[in-house]
């Protein structure tokens, strides 16, 4: 087991990581910028070094100084929590000419992973069901008009380096689909230093499932069933449940055993999850992310499990600690994002945190960073925190969840958590019967 891990992130996940590095009796590195000096995952690690100026390609991106601060440290492996570098394929190609282990998959598949083109084609050859579409990437006009006549419309362009909802335009007919094609090739290109897309069809009121797999490495991987995270404002996860409220026990084995063999058979290492658009019964993959997910803790409520310790441990060359018929399903989770921003705009809110109280008491999980007096810096991220509630069943953790809301205070900044009090109150989140367009609309139909 290693001695010492360095976390090359912030916030939240970089304070999940440190804790579950003490009670394995590892000791934790912090990395920071001039900006985040006052944070409080340098305050909660072992040790901390500065990496760099406020923006992230000179800090947190840079990987000249995270290998510099792990040689400095002695740190023997690395955590990359999710965004940044998680998913960087040179990054792990590089730690691994360094000796530093990277707690997270090998480099080949996150490269196969991060192009959405090689990923779908991948999974398709593992028996896995993908949204239809063309074979591969689209390269004119001509060729995207051909495509989307064969599928039928509405179609959706999507970027094969996209990420972070972006990179994505639907096309409604074949006028609508000459502007989405060019606008997405370079809006691809803009963001991503890439302009291939590639076409699917546009599925009218799916939700959004995706599915937790862990693997050892070695061939053998679990399932941990699923996520719903339909609820969503500009492709982006605003709200998320465990187990899916429109999800049979039936399905979840059916669809956990292809993900589970899907990644046992390349060798899979560490925390995965296989994302799917769902309906009228049926799974369309979408992508697969090659780290720990944001919303990863309402599955370590309902199965009970250290997803970062056993991430850790595999990462160490050591066993899970269980396996599939050890994991069941214990209740109910959801997660809601707290993040600084004024609603209805979601325009960024950083500034200083004048009163921090964060919620407790029976199923109630707040992981975040903030504290009293703590000043949110402009440059990163507007998560400041998750809070996750677990009941018995849904109904109890939807009432956990409005008695969590009720006691949590955040003063000094705009948050998001106005926008959970309401949605409590809306029948359709009371019963789970939303798709991944409710939430656009519903905030249309009361902010307009
Ligand atoms: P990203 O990597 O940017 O998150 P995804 O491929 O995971 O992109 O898609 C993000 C979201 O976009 C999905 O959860 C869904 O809401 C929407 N989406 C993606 N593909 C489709 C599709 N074929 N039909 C309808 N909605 C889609």
């Amino acid at each position: 087991m290693f001695d010492k891990i360095l976390i090359a992130n912030r916030g939240e996940i970089a304070l999940r990581v440190i804790r579950a590095c003490r009670e394995m009796g590892i000791a934790s590195v912090a990395v920071h910028s001039t900006a985040d000096t006052d944070a409080m995952h340098v305050r909660m690690a072992d040790e901390s070094v500065c990496i760099g100026p406020p923006s992230s390609t000179n800090s947190y991106l840079s990987m000249p100084a995270l290998i510099s601060a792990c040689e400095i440290t002695g740190a023997q492996a690395i955590h990359p929590g999710y965004g940044f570098l998680s998913e960087n394929a040179g990054f792990v190609q590089m730690l691994e000419d360094h000796d530093i282990t990277f707690i997270g998959p090998r480099a080949e598949h996150i490269r196969i992973m991060g192009d959405k083109i090689t990923a779908k084609d991948t999974m398709k050859a593992l028996g896995v069901p993908c949204v239809p579409g063309s074979e591969g990437g689209v390269n004119d006009v001509d060729e995207a008009k051909r495509v989307a006549a064969e599928i039928g419309y509405p179609v959706i362009i999507k970027a094969t380096a996209g990420g972070g909802g972006r990179g994505m335009k639907v096309a409604e007919n074949e006028t609508g689909l000459e502007v989405a094609f060019r606008t997405a090739r370079s809006e691809a290109k803009a963001a991503f230093g890439n302009p291939d897309v590639y076409i699917e069809k546009y599925l009218q009121r799916p939700r959004h499932i995706e599915i937790q797999v862990f693997g050892d490495g070695k061939g053998r991987a679990v399932h941990l069933g699923e996520r719903d995270c339909s609820l969503q404002r500009r492709h982006q996860k605003v709200l998320e449940e465990a187990p899916g409220p429109s999800i049979t026990a039936e399905q979840r084995e059916r669809i956990g055993a292809v993900c589970a063999n899907a990644v046992a058979k390349i060798g899979y290492a560490g925390a995965g999850t296989i994302e799917f658009l769902f309906e009228d019964g049926e799974f369309y993959f979408i992508e697969m992310n090659t780290r720990l997910q944001v919303e990863h803790p309402v599955t370590e409520a309902i199965f009970g499990v250290d997803l970062v310790r056993q991430q850790i441990r595999v990462a160490a060359g050591l066993p899970m600690e269980f396996q599939q018929e050890d994991l069941a399903i214990n209740g109910h989770s959801i997660e809601v994002r707290i993040n600084a921003e004024k609603v209805p705009s979601f325009s960024p809110c950083p500034g200083k945190i004048t009163q921090y109280h964060a919620p407790g008491g029976l199923g109630v999980r707040m992981d975040s960073a903030l504290y009293q007096g703590y000043s949110i810096p402009p440059y990163y991220d507007s998560l400041i925190g998750k809070l996750i509630v677990h009941g018995r069943d849904r109904n109890e953790a939807l009432a956990r969840l409005s008695r969590a809301l009720g006691e949590l205070i955040v003063d000094g900044v705009d948050t998001t958590v106005p926008l959970f009090s309401a949605l409590l109150e809306e029948p359709d989140i009371l019963s789970g019967d939303y798709s991944i367009h409710w939430l656009e609309r519903w905030l249309a139909k009361h902010y307009a």
